[in-house]
């Protein structure tokens, strides 16, 4: 290759990787924190490779920051936490007899969310001899998805009031639409149910264990109601609902990657599979190392989707393909190697998750595994 004649500080040659901002994530932690009150305490979530980032980076940064409590859906999201040295209590929302055992070793703790699941934990546990195991009780106050009815309380009392195996940390409940105005009243509602059911649970115990009920959404929207602690995962990333408290938000995740090849097309000229875009007037393409399975959504094809190069958008043309997606850059000037912001800080992606037809957390969490973490700090 001939010495290029462009020297563009920008040609970073370098592959897609997904940027984590640990000073972006102290931001939402410092902002979120202060919208509680102190005693209250902080759940960090980090499920789902802490939306997409990186489930270790994360939790060590929060544990760092603060945090009280982290919670995972699945027990091996424990595991992977416990072996990284983490030692911040670990909720499992999600946890399956078939785990328990590695669950009681590596000192997780279960949402216990049913009288099957119960019956199934208190045994295993018995088995084992182990007493004040903590664990957390699910109410399923409309979500219909886990959890214990609220009528279920006595068969709860009876099989968990004179039982050694167990301690109950905390009592809580998921709501079903806390961002959404219009559905004040079931989630008032639905707040009412758990603390009711909590306290005839909590009586029959003779102690009292947390309440919670908040997610990201709920807690800046609910703030009177946040009980004793809250369960904040999208916040943490830098996104809610509320478009106020976005504004205060910073995206932790920035989805980077480069231009590998550019092409001159002429009218006629078409892009990708199956024609996906064909030219009318000579356009500039870029083709850029990053995919549907990347996390890419297909729907971004044709026009819907974009990347910001050098400040400007540049959208999708033809159809997202497995390992690349191709980008029109016929008004911007660019050159191959020049770095792309997929989404993130200056392209966020709540944006480009609606021209998805989805929402945040599908996009970001969705990030493949075959793309390169990098923990980046505020230069
Ligand atoms: C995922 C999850 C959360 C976190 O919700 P965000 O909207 O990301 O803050 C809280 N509680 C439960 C039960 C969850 O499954």
């Amino acid at each position: 290759m001939t010495p290029t004649t462009m020297n563009n500080s920008n040609n970073s040659w370098s592959e897609t990787v997904l940027e984590i901002n640990l000073d972006a994530l102290t931001h939402n932690f410092n902002f979120l924190t202060s919208k509680i009150n102190s005693d209250h305490v902080f759940m960090g979530v980090v499920k789902a490779n802490a939306y997409g980032s990186d489930a270790i980076i994360i939790a060590k940064e929060l544990e760092k920051l603060g945090a009280d409590y982290l919670a995972v859906a699945y027990s091996k999201e424990g595991i992977e936490l416990r072996e990284a040295g983490i030692e911040l209590p670990i909720m499992v929302l999600h946890p399956l007899p078939a785990n328990f055992d590695i669950l009681v070793t590596y000192k997780l703790e279960p949402a216990i969310y049913s009288v099957n699941i119960l019956n199934h934990f208190l045994r295993f546990l018995e088995d084992d001899d182990v007493q004040h195991y903590p664990i957390h009780l699910k109410i399923n106050t409309g979500l219909n998805r886990l959890g214990f009815k609220p009528n279920q309380t006595q068969e709860i009392i009876g099989l968990i009031s004179e039982n050694k195996s167990v301690k109950i940390h905390s009592i809580f409940s998921h709501l079903v639409a806390s961002e959404d105005q219009n559905e004040t009243e079931l989630t008032q509602t639905q707040i009412r149910q758990l603390e009711e059911t909590a306290s005839v649970i909590s009586e029959s115990l003779g102690y009292r264990p947390m309440l919670h009920c908040s997610n990201t959404a709920s807690m800046v929207k609910y703030s009177q109601e946040q009980f004793d602690m809250v369960r904040v995962g999208m916040g943490l990333y830098g996104y809610t609902y509320d478009s106020e408290i976005n504004q205060q938000l910073r995206p932790v995740t920035t989805l980077k990657t480069v231009i590998s090849q550019m092409h001159h097309l002429q009218p006629g000229d078409s892009v990708g599979y199956n024609r996906g875009f064909t030219a009318n007037q000579p356009t500039k393409s870029a083709t850029l190392p990053v995919g549907h399975a990347d996390g890419i959504p297909r729907k971004l094809g044709k026009g819907k989707g974009w990347v910001v190069i050098n400040g400007q958008k540049a959208h999708i043309i033809g159809n997202v393909c497995m390992d690349m997606i191709m980008v029109d850059v016929s008004e911007i000037l660019c050159e191959e190697g020049q770095e792309v912001i997929v989404f993130g800080e200056n392209n966020p992606a709540d944006m480009l998750a609606e021209a998805a037809d989805t929402i945040t957390y599908e996009l970001i969490s969705g990030i493949s595994s075959r793309i390169e973490r990098k923990i980046i700090r505020d230069n």
